[in-house]
């Protein structure tokens, strides 16, 4: 899909907004989430834009997959030895804030993350 001029994450693809880049290569891009809720706090998404996971098809299946390998390398580089949580939010349930697929990388300290949900 083509950048989209509305996209923040597409600005900060573009260099057109500033972000604290940790990784890129030519397809994925990570960097620091401006609000972070952990120690360490990471966003990794596709330099293309895609509004959310509801999007994918079978075609998606190889960057996406690349997408995941590199959030690994990402997570590890920040130090996250000891494991991370992983969230992706689609669509309104999901609470999804910015239409642009992304993957949350969350960890860092020494204590395990809260319970994700409440039962
Ligand atoms: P989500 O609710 O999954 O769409 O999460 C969107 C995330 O993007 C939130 O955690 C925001 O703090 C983060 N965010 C929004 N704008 C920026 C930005 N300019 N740079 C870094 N992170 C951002």
């Amino acid at each position: 899909m083509q950048a989209d001029p509305n996209c923040v994450f597409c600005k900060i693809v573009a260099g057109e907004i500033p972000a604290k880049k940790v990784y890129e290569d030519d397809e994925v891009l990570a960097f620091h989430d401006i609000r972070p809720v952990a120690p360490v706090h990471l966003l990794v998404i596709p330099k293309h834009h895609i509004p959310s996971t509801k999007e994918l098809t079978d075609d998606d299946a190889g960057w996406m997959g690349r997408l995941m390998v590199a959030a690994t390398k990402v997570a590890l580089a920040a130090g996250c030895q000891d494991g991370w949580r992983t969230i992706i939010n689609t669509g309104r349930i999901g609470r999804q804030e910015v239409m642009h697929l992304h993957v949350h990388l969350l960890g860092g300290g020494n204590e395990p993350l809260p319970i994700m949900l409440k039962r």
